[in-house]
């Protein structure tokens, strides 16, 4: 589904990503670990096609297209869709207006028609009582004075909704207490599907304690060291990156 290779990527100058490699089937889950400011979040801020990074060498595809070549609008549409390590607030927007505004976009982007109101309001009850979240989350402007894990469970409402094919989340589970963080971790256990694939950005293994990855890179100064399964992640936590820098080295 999603194939980089060799990609460097320059930031203001700097260059942040140097040669990473990395490939991702439909149907698993990858967890990217690494010290901060290896790159982490560049990787999946390029993916999604935000605005200040400049690939000076490598590729990225996704579904066998070139993904350099497509604008931010087109990704999302794509299905590859990237939520936010720290969600904006949107002053004046309704959640609920924002998620619906969303969905008919790739419903448009997918040849179908707006989603019927009745059929809009069955399903975001649905996926709400499901996040454990309060009904009145969808009249509140988005994310306007929402706490940082009520921010967390209405990214991974925004996921629900939108179903992505390729999923990627960047350190949802910074800053969640220990119930906030399961319920989470359930949200983005239920996207796991055969026809999906997830990216887990993550600093800690507590939360692939919930959601048990197929694979886990360590991503050091730019590049991938090392890649796993689950247990690699058991092992970082228990012996932190310096080993593995050092054995990378
Ligand atoms: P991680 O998510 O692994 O902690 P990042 O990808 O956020 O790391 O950042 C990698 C490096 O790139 C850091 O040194 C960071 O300061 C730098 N960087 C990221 N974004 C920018 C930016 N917009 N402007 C300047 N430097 C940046
Ligand atoms: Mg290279
Ligand atoms: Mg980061």
């Amino acid at each position: 589904m999603l194939e980089v290779n060799d990609l460097h990527v320059t930031v203001e100058g700097n260059e942040i990503l140097k040669g990473l490699t990395l490939t991702i089937n439909a149907g698993e889950v990858h967890a990217i670990m690494g010290p901060n400011g290896a790159g982490k979040s560049t990787l999946s801020a390029v993916i999604a096609g935000k605005d200040g990074y400049e690939v000076t060498q490598g590729t990225i595809h996704y579904d066998g297209r070139n993904v350099l070549e497509m604008e931010i609008e087109d990704r999302a549409r794509a299905g590859l869709l990237l939520g936010f390590q720290y969600p904006v607030e949107i002053p004046g927007v309704k959640n609920i207006y924002l998620l619906k505004a969303a969905l008919n976009a790739q419903r448009a982007a997918q040849g179908q028609g707006e989603i019927p109101a009745p059929e809009f309001m069955k399903l975001i009850k649905e996926k709400i009582a499901y996040m454990q979240m309060d009904a009145s989350f969808l009249q509140r402007a988005v994310n306007e004075g929402f706490s940082g894990g009520e921010k967390k469970r209405n990214e991974i409402l925004q996921m629900l909704v939108l179903q992505p094919r390729l999923a990627m989340l960047d350190e949802i589970d910074s800053g969640l207490d220990i119930d906030a963080m399961r319920v989470v971790a359930e949200g983005v256990n239920s996207l796991r599907d055969d026809n999906r694939a997830i990216l887990l950005v993550t600093h800690y293994q507590r939360l692939l304690d919930y959601v048990v990855p197929d694979c886990v890179h360590v991503l050091v100064d730019g590049r991938i060291v090392k890649s796993g399964n689950a247990e690699l992640a058991r092992e970082l936590e228990a012996n932190g990156y310096e080993g593995i820098e050092e054995s990378a080295a």
